[in-house]
């Protein structure tokens, strides 16, 4: 297999034996995106130059013999993250000629451990979206089939990692948006525990909910990556300080003593047959491997999607109040006065669905409507964690789809935003709850477009989480089968 399908685990023996150098891997990969970008088109901002003079310095490292946990890996960064003198474009207009003068923390993490960074990939407006159709700077397209979405908000990451663009990718979780995508292409998505990861340097959608994860080819680089990136940080006050294991030591072969739950109402009308189908298969795999199998109920579960469009856009109408045009990013400077600078620079800086939120958002927080909304979805909040938390006394990890169906063509849903919100049915409440999950590939669907299957846990249980991931991807030893909508 060529350089850039391989693993993290794959190319880091090969440089650890010095089979390889970092400079040829990054080379290797340079070649892959040139050959297939056109096509895919999953990167905002490229960033050779930079990549190089990394990879250059990891090879002197693995030569002194001090190269940290993911020296020379090459990686593509959603460009919601900050990343110090290369654009940060967040899929938006307004922030066009941003570029940070700082790191994020995440970023900052990969590069202590020796990453080589790619560039910045593609994402929905804001991370706002399903099938990365609203953002600003083009749609990329799903590897497997190039006339379906690759999914979102980070469809960039995850069309990245499939189209072997990269070898992961780190992508950001606000209500399913590195679950989905991961989905969408056949690659492994986590979104950790909230808190698990730091947000410092991450532009702000809804701060309650958001959260930072790899999306990787396997699960074994997916705890890895986890490892480098999570951890407290006294920048952002969300992030916890607890201890953090070794992820990796979590990956044993079989799952006696666990139990997993089914909830029901994970498998309700409007659910794919062929979806279904996959996720029964994932299930008896996960019962061949020892677990034992439980029916559970979130009863709430319905309410999720009602409740997380009131939380989200709320948070985010605050939160994009900062792009006025005076501190960050574009400015309309025809306008004649401040008010028109203001009215002008974000008419034109933002996208319409970015736009309907801050509506949406605005209106729920207005005084008359902030109990029958925001306070009414934050009571229902509370009822999907009491779900969870009564879920989780018969149950360590919960089993399901990730999204009702498998990819759509593009611009199917475009035009009905009710839709494609309905879409984030299953991936939601996981969010509102603040429970870790992911996404690992199950199955193919008979038109050839990969379908995940989620799995979730109790705070701080990623170990269970990986566990239980592990040895579904073992036993469906899923054969090798790389998108065919590109060249090879
Ligand atoms: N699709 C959801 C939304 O549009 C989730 C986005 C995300 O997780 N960033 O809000």
């Amino acid at each position: 297999m060529e350089l850039p399908a391989l693993s993290i685990h794959e190319v880091k023996d090969l440089l650890a034996s010095g089979q390889v150098s970092a400079v040829e891997v990054a080379h290797s990969v340079f070649d892959r995106i040139e050959a297939v970008e056109d096509k895919v088109g999953a990167y905002i901002t490229r960033n050779n130059e930079q990549a190089l003079a990394q990879a250059e310095a990891a090879d002197q490292a693995i030569k002194n013999g001090n190269g940290g946990a993911l020296c020379g890996i090459p990686l593509s960064v959603k460009d919601v993250l900050c990343t110090k003198g290369i654009r940060t474009t967040c899929g938006s207009r307004i922030l066009e000629p941003f570029i940070p003068p700082y790191d994020a923390t995440v970023v900052e993490k990969l590069k202590k451990a020796g990453a080589v960074i790619l560039g910045k990939v593609s994402m929905d407006e804001f991370a706002m979206g399903s099938s990365n159709e609203n953002c600003a700077y083009g749609v990329p397209k799903n590897p497997w089939n190039l006339g379906y979405v690759c999914g979102g908000s980070s469809g960039g990451s995850a069309a990245s990692v499939a189209a072997d663009e990269c070898l992961a990718s780190i992508g950001s979780d606000t209500g399913g948006s590195i679950r989905q995508p991961a989905s969408f292409c056949g690659v492994v998505g986590l979104k950790p525990t909230y808190g698990r990861v730091s947000r410092y340097g991450l532009v702000a959608f809804a701060s309650s909910l958001d959260q930072l994860g790899p999306l990787t080819k396997n699960v074994q680089d997916s705890a890895l990556l986890l490892n480098v990136i999570c951890g407290y940080d006294e920048k952002d006050s969300t992030s916890v300080n607890l201890h953090v294991p070794d992820y990796t030591s979590a990956l044993v072969e079989g799952l006696h003593g666990i139990t997993v739950g089914i909830p029901r109402e994970y498998f309700g009308e409007g659910l794919d047959n062929e979806v279904e189908q996959a996720v029964k298969n994932g299930i008896a795999a996960l019962r061949d491997a020892g677990a034992h199998v439980v029916d559970v109920s979130l009863p709430h579960t319905d309410y999720g999607v009602a409740a997380y469009y009131i939380v989200a856009c709320a948070e985010a109408s605050s939160n994009l109040a900062r792009f006025d045009g005076v501190k960050y990013g574009f400015r309309d400077t025809d306008a004649k006065t401040l008010l028109d600078m203001y009215r002008h620079t974000r008419s034109k800086g933002f996208g319409d669905e970015v736009k309907r939120r801050i509506l949406i958002g605005t209106y729920a927080l207005s005084s008359g409507y902030y109990d029958a909304y925001y306070k009414k979805a934050s009571k229902v909040r509370t009822m999907i964690v009491e779900d969870y938390q009564k879920a989780f006394q018969s149950c360590d990890v919960l089993v399901s789809p990730v999204a009702p169906t498998p990819a759509w063509r593009i611009g199917e849903k475009i035009d009905d935003p009710l839709s494609m919100y309905l879409a984030d049915i299953l991936t939601i409440p996981a969010n509102l709850a603040g429970i870790p999950g992911a996404s690992v590939p199950c199955g193919l669907s008979g038109a050839g477009l990969p379908i995940g299957m989620q799995l979730q846990a109790s705070h701080f249980e990623e170990e269970k989480l990986l566990q239980v991931a592990f040895n579904l991807e073992k036993q469906l030893a899923l054969p090798v089968k790389k998108p065919a909508g590109i060249v090879s």
